[in-house]
């Protein structure tokens, strides 16, 4: 059955360009009525224009589909949000896409970089998101993608500020996911590889034309349909290819002997290989399960049998 998105009310943010100009095409052929949400500035964050935004909503009318244009900055999340319900009067999906680039050194950061890589990336989406909210839970009904980087969970030279941020919107989707199951909000995050203005230069030249953001679309757009229920996941995805990414933790090793004993570094040493151990690593989806872990420690030394 082809997966439809009729009446739904959908905002991409950043969709002007690169991977958020395909989220929102594709959307739009499905039937959504898609806010195409673009500051339509430089990559680095300078500058606005109403160009990048308008073009696209003109290609998804031009196709039969439902659009309009947005030129906030997702820092003043709210207004986009106020946007999808000025002109469609409901929002049920909500794609952060938004980006910016200030890559340098950790020691060449400065705190005006340091500070609009949060504000864009980690801010924007948390905006956006509280002021969706209220609506997903009324309605009971919310789809929210974050979008989150390779530089993130595995970091990468010179992107301190970012790799911060997207690894920050994990943090954010793992509690978003937890308080909106009830209300059947999901909210899960993508980690695409894509070619655009972003990668032009990064990505190796020989396969950048064959890394269309285009082929990314159909993960984000599967995610946010009201069939799927899958939440706090991430899933990495380029070249027509998509995998399911997650932190394990390993069992682990006591360090003390006795609930009256205080461990030592020493007593680290002794343990470390047992502590590195990942052989038997699992994942834990929240920290109540890690809890639980922390009590049976306590039990162990309690009652050593
Ligand atoms: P892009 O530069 O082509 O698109 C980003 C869009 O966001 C631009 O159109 C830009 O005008 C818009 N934007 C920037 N700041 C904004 C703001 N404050 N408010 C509203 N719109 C704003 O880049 P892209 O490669 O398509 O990146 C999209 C997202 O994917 C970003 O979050 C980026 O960090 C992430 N990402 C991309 C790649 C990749 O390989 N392209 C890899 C990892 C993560």
């Amino acid at each position: 059955m082809t997966l439809r998105f009729d009446n739904r009310v959908v905002v991409v943010t950043g969709a002007g360009a690169g991977l958020g100009k395909q989220y929102a095409i594709l959307f739009g052929s499905r039937g959504a009525k898609v806010v195409v949400n673009d500051l339509g500035g430089h990559w680095n964050g300078e500058g606005k224009s109403t160009n990048a935004a308008d073009i696209v909503v003109d290609e998804i009318k031009q196709a039969g589909g439902t659009a309009v244009a947005d030129y906030n900055s997702v820092v003043d999340g709210n207004k986009i949000i106020e946007t999808a319900i000025k002109n469609f009067g409901r929002i049920d999906v909500l794609v952060n896409n938004a980006g910016i680039l200030r890559d340098k050194s950790i020691v060449n950061i400065s705190d005006d970089d340091w500070d609009k890589i949060q504000d864009v990336h980690l801010k924007g989406s948390f905006a956006t998101t509280r002021a969706a909210w209220p609506y997903f839970k009324k309605q009971k009904f919310g789809r929210i993608i974050m979008t989150t980087s390779t530089s993130g969970l595995y970091g990468n030279f010179g992107q301190a500020n970012y790799s911060a941020a997207k690894l920050g919107l994990v943090g954010l989707m793992n509690t978003v996911s937890i308080e909106g199951a009830k209300y059947d909000i999901r909210c899960n995050t993508i980690c695409p590889t894509a070619a655009s203005r972003m990668t032009k230069g990064i990505l190796p030249d020989e396969v950048f034309d064959e890394m269309k953001p285009e082929l990314i679309a159909p993960v984000v757009v599967y995610l946010c349909h009201e069939d799927t229920q899958e939440t706090g996941q991430i899933i990495e995805s380029s070249c027509g290819y998509a995998t399911k990414y997650h932190y394990v933790r390993g069992p682990g090793s006591l360090i003390r002997d006795s609930i009256n004993e205080v461990p030592t570094p020493e007593a680290v040493r002794a343990k470390w290989s047992k502590i590195t151990d990942m052989s038997k690593a699992k994942h834990y989806d929240s920290n109540v399960e890690v809890s639980a872990e922390y009590i049976g420690v306590l039990q162990k030394l309690k009652n050593p049998s």
